[in-house]
């Protein structure tokens, strides 16, 4: 009991340290230093607005002075506690083009240098289309950034698959397929192809005919703590005209196109719950953004190497947002892939050719191996 006790004791004292925050003015940057009495773990999480960042820090200190902050700069700062987390929240002037963020020892800090726009930096950051946000996404700032904040390596990345609709749920049904039982088959052929891989770990959301809500889809996707979840549907169409491969990613604004609207519509039928992050509706609104931003941007990131490989084995149609239920997987890089359109025959008769199925069911693997390792 009292080893108990002093373990707890030991908990607080390591959750509770104290955070300094401190600045300083140079003349091609504006320091913004986190001080903390020891090396903490910290998280960067990236915003689809490049103005917006936060530094997500495991630690709860309630005593941060940020007024010291210059606005030219710093244009706000919001402290966020939550758990054990502390979020600092920053959103940056448009005086700032950019920002690097790295630690230093002795004592332990975490320093974000905001570099200012007048004078020019150099960087090597290259075009990459002309998609603002696949730039930001693929751009040499993020990378750079990433490499420095990584601390997840050498585990094994953890994939759900969840294949959609189950149970008395059938989904779309035409051709004579029903669309929950492609879903299975699809998404059983992907995890028996990912297994073989040893870097990878795959769970199912159902391996049975079963109805799930697409709420408990998403907590389990949480609880297993996935890398990546992908959703695996079928497309059909009332008018038997459409035909072809979509994938979504996560738009919390809803649905851009008229087409991506139908399908939202249609997916999101069974919804009856949000994903919830805790009692205080304020935090829950803003740490559920801050994590579903990852969602999306890594959605999307992940979506361009599905791209790839798909459109060499069928009509790859479009990648396009939705405000789909099932997506909302905080922190989870998250896609649904509409595999093709049961409702066009000619779609259906692949759907019923095993070695489509299998090569359909590779081409997702390559596009994950790209995704976790490719440099
Ligand atoms: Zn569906």
């Amino acid at each position: 009991m009292l080893k108990k006790i002093l373990i707890f004791i030991l908990l607080c004292v390591n959750t509770a340290l104290a955070l300094k925050l401190k600045h300083a003015e140079h003349s091609d940057f504006y320091r913004v230093v986190i001080e903390t009495e020891k090396p903490v773990k910290f998280e960067e999480i990236p915003f689809l607005d490049s103005r917006i960042f936060v530094v997500s820090i495991n630690t709860n200190s309630r005593k941060i002075n940020k007024k010291i902050l210059k606005r030219k700069y710093v244009k706000s700062l919001d402290v966020i506690y939550s758990g054990d987390t502390t979020k600092f929240v920053f959103e940056v002037s448009n005086k700032i083009q950019g920002y690097k963020i790295y630690t230093l020892k002795k004592p332990f800090r975490i320093v974000i240098d905001l570099l200012k726009k007048e004078k020019k930096q150099k960087t090597d950051k290259t075009v990459v289309s002309n998609d603002p946000i696949f730039d930001i996404i693929m751009g040499y700032e993020l990378r750079e950034k990433k490499k420095t904040i990584s601390t997840k390596i050498n585990t094994r990345k953890i994939i759900v698959i969840d294949p959609g609709h189950g149970g008395k749920d059938p989904g779309a049904i035409a051709n004579g397929l029903r669309e929950k039982d492609v879903n299975l088959k699809i998404a059983r052929k992907l995890k028996e192809i990912i297994e073989k891989d040893p870097r990878f770990k795959v769970y199912l959301t159902r391996n049975s005919d079963r109805y799930i809500k697409l709420y408990d889809r998403t907590v389990f996707a949480v609880k297993k703590k996935a890398d990546l979840f992908i959703s695996i549907h079928c497309n059909s169409s009332p008018t038997r005209t459409e035909s072809g491969t979509y994938v979504y990613t996560l738009n919390l604004r809803g649905a851009r196109s008229k087409l991506a609207r139908l399908v939202e519509q249609r997916e999101n039928k069974a919804v009856i719950d949000y994903v919830r992050v805790s009692s205080n509706p304020v935090v829950n609104r803003i740490v559920a953004d801050l994590a579903i931003s990852t969602t999306v941007t890594e959605g999307r990131r992940f979506a361009y190497y599905l791209k790839k490989y798909l459109k060499h084995i069928t009509d790859f149609k479009d990648i396009d947002s939705a405000n789909f239920a099932v997506l909302k997987t905080p922190g989870i890089p998250s896609v649904l892939i509409e595999t093709l359109y049961l409702t066009d025959p000619a779609d259906a008769q692949l759907l019923k050719n095993d070695q489509f199925i299998e090569n359909f069911s590779y081409s997702i693997y390559n596009a994950i191996t790209d995704y976790f390792f490719r440099e």
